[in-house]
């Protein structure tokens, strides 16, 4: 993946799947190509409910981030692994929570930056949300940059969201060791959203998923519930702890069906 840090438009190479425009296909928008559609189909023959998995995991970041501006009474937002902006994304809403809050979207695709750059800029609300593009395994540059020290105060809570980003990280590029880094530079209060895809509750299609990902040279790991639990660190995680993503404080009574879900899902807060 080639990135353009003149200033002129992003390069974009669309011959290989990517994981924002799979996403952003699953999810119904028009933001993807056809590499993107062709994996996105693939993971769909092994798991035919991903698309609804996907649509309830962008819930799930809702409900979220709902508690977190909400109950927790947090401002201010770091949102790693973003996505295409669309409804229902970070930005949005806690900005319909808490109007005042600041947001630092980070994504490491130069297409969510086209995107990001035109919408998240152009949205009103008392609130600021920056852009930066850069990437999680290089957490002292995010926690660094300039843009973030300017929106985001690391002596106050911040709500971290790291939503559906974890599996496209190998274990040893040391996710963990990234996501230790950020927990540890936020202060008492701070709260982290986690959702992670696994293989626990259907491993057979979870492991096509993984094989379909490889033949299209994506990245996509599976972590059981120890592996996404040691995310969290030492951070309590709030009620009803890491569940499956529907079943996360849920609008309304899961059906039998929709427990089993396919992504571990938790929010933890800091003591
Ligand atoms: N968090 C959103 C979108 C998930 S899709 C949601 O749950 O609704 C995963 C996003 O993570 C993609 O946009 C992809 O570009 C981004 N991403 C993947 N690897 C990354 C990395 N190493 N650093 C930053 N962003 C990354």
């Amino acid at each position: 993946m080639t990135n353009d840090h003149s200033g002129g438009a992003p390069l974009i190479d669309t011959s290989l799947p990517h994981s924002a425009r799979m996403y952003d296909y699953w999810l119904g928008g028009s933001n993807n190509f056809a590499a993107d559609r062709a994996m996105g189909q693939a993971i769909e023959q092994a798991i035919p409910g991903i698309k609804a998995m996907a649509m309830e995991n962008r819930k799930f970041l809702g409900r979220a981030v709902r508690h977190m501006a909400g109950e927790a009474g947090i401002r201010q937002f770091l949102d790693i692994g973003t996505g295409i902006p669309a409804d229902g994304d970070t930005a949005s809403v806690a900005a319909l929570v808490a109007p005042d809050s600041r947001v630092v979207c980070v994504d490491n695709d130069p297409i969510v930056q086209a995107h990001a750059r035109d919408v998240l800029n152009g949205r009103p609300g008392a609130g600021r949300t920056v852009y930066l593009e850069a990437d999680l395994r290089e957490p002292a540059e995010i926690l660094g940059s300039p843009l973030l020290k300017d929106t985001i105060d690391l002596g106050q809570p911040v709500g971290l969201l790291l939503v559906a980003i974890l599996m496209l990280v190998k274990d040893e590029q040391d996710p963990w060791g990234a996501v230790g880094a950020f927990l540890d530079a936020m202060p008492s209060g701070s709260h982290v959203a986690i959702s992670h895809p696994t293989q626990d509750f259907d491993p057979e299609a979870m492991a096509e998923v993984t094989r379909a990902a490889e033949q299209g040279r994506m990245t996509l790991v599976p972590r059981d519930r120890s592996q996404v639990l040691r995310f969290f660190a030492d951070w309590e995680i709030i009620s009803p702890g890491l569940v499956p993503v529907m079943a996360w404080r849920p609008e309304a009574p899961l059906t039998e069906d929709e427990r089993s879900a396919y992504y571990w899902a938790a929010v933890a807060r800091k003591p």
